[in-house]
């Protein structure tokens, strides 16, 4: 038996607005069952990806493939295989939680007999039995939220695309979303999901795809990941403008890699520093590290 496809596989993909390249040539695999954040700061290309692989947009090169599905020719066999949930709301407020989600039944074709039960099931993932009479609009931000993702569920998609799916919304209410897409991975489903936050790529992704400039600057496990680009440890020295700036140019003349943020300079792989390091706090590299060195960019 061969195996399975992968959830998506994407070669050499460029997407083109005029005069802005926003994809350049991006690479990126979803194993089946696994969770692939693709991190990158704004403008890096991802939501573009994401239009690809729903074929809102279509590429001017490359393949992609979703659930052994070529686009954008197969894409509505790959897309009712597929749950998405949009970075915008776009939930109806005119109807109730149940109706938003019988709707989806209906887009989805479940069949009638499964009807009750999808959504049955999609208000127990959203856990909002006890709201399901409530409009959209009474509901909270959070539950609102959850209710997104549970609308992109009630087919039972074995690949769900998220696109920066706990964007605005305060840290309790993330916690609760983590919660359930991580329970959303550890049933099977495939999952791919755009965010600029770190924290959210290294808790819930196996694998990360950094972004930066419509490309792929690194993969790989969020571990994997920190250890080859920032080491073990970071020293922080902490510091007024004049001391950072010494700082620096002291780690220019021995090659150390450095990043800055407003009010420290720190020093990666800081465990090979020997007896030449200057004063700072030594903590564990993380993958905000390996995100600055190699997009540039500070994190919000
Ligand atoms: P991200 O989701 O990582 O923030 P986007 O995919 O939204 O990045 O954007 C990537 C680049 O493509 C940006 O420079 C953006 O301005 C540009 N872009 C995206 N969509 C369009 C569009 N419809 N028309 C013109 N430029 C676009």
């Amino acid at each position: 038996m061969s195996p399975s496809p992968p959830a998506i596989r994407l070669r050499g993909v460029v997407k083109r607005y005029g005069e802005v390249t926003a994809v350049a040539g991006l690479d990126l695999d979803v194993p089946e069952g696994t969770c692939v954040g693709l991190l990158g700061p704004n403008g890096a290309g991802k939501s573009t990806t994401m239009r690809l692989l729903t074929a809102q947009s279509i590429a001017d090169e490359g393949s992609l493939e979703v659930l052994g599905h070529r686009l954008p020719g197969d894409s509505k066999s790959s897309r009712a295989l597929m749950g998405v949930t949009p970075q915008l709301d776009n939930l109806d407020t005119t109807l109730t939680v149940e109706q938003n989600l019988l709707v989806f039944t209906y887009l989805y074709r479940v069949p009638r007999a499964e009807r009750r039960a999808a959504i049955e099931r999609a208000l127990e993932i959203a856990n909002l039995g006890d709201r399901r009479g409530a409009k959209v609009d009474e509901l909270s931000g959070g539950m609102r939220r959850r209710l997104l993702i549970a609308r992109a569920l009630v087919h039972r998609p074995r690949l769900v695309l998220l696109d920066e799916p706990t964007v605005g919304l305060d840290p309790q209410v993330r916690q609760e979303l983590w919660a359930l897409i991580d329970q959303l991975r550890n049933e099977g489903t495939s999952i791919l999901m755009s965010t600029h936050y770190i924290e959210e790529a290294q808790r819930l992704a196996d694998t990360v795809t950094v972004m930066a400039s419509g490309r792929a600057v690194a993969v790989g496990p969020p571990s994997d990941l920190v250890r080859e680009h920032a080491g073990r440890e970071a020293l922080e020295v902490y510091g007024p403008p004049a001391r950072l700036r010494e700082v620096e140019a002291e780690a220019r003349e021995h090659g150390w890699p450095t990043r800055r943020t407003g009010t420290s300079v720190t020093i990666l792989r800081a465990e090979e520093l020997d007896g030449l390091a200057p004063e700072g706090e030594r903590r564990t590299a993380n993958l905000e590290d390996v995100f600055v060195l190699l997009t540039g960019e500070e994190v919000a």
